[in-house]
């Protein structure tokens, strides 16, 4: 199906589809959703789909960024300070 192939974009992670073929939060498959997509240096994720990145704040969008990059076995090179900003959390506590 054409949902597991979207997910994460450039550098190490680009052809791994992270276990995960659509939206974290609602579930919504990428073959019908669309992921935001938040950039650290070189390199995106896309935990949820846009009209869950809408309905949450800030701070209710982090646990799913969270909860891919674990799954991705929280490899050090992600930034989590760009994230934090991609997401509009000021830069403190995760
Ligand atoms: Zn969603």
């Amino acid at each position: 199906m054409v949902g597991s192939t979207v997910y994460a974009r450039s550098t190490g992670y680009s052809t791994k589809d992270n276990g995960f073929s659509g939206c974290l939060r609602c579930g919504g498959s990428w073959a019908v959703k669309r992921p935001h997509w938040t950039w650290y240096s070189d390199a995106g994720m896309g935990p949820i789909c846009e009209e869950c990145y809408d309905e949450l704040s800030p701070e209710e969008r982090l646990p799913y960024y969270v909860k891919l990059w674990e799954s991705w076995g929280s490899p050090e090179d992600v930034d989590f300070s760009l994230i934090r900003q991609g997401i509009g959390l000021a830069e403190e506590v995760i």
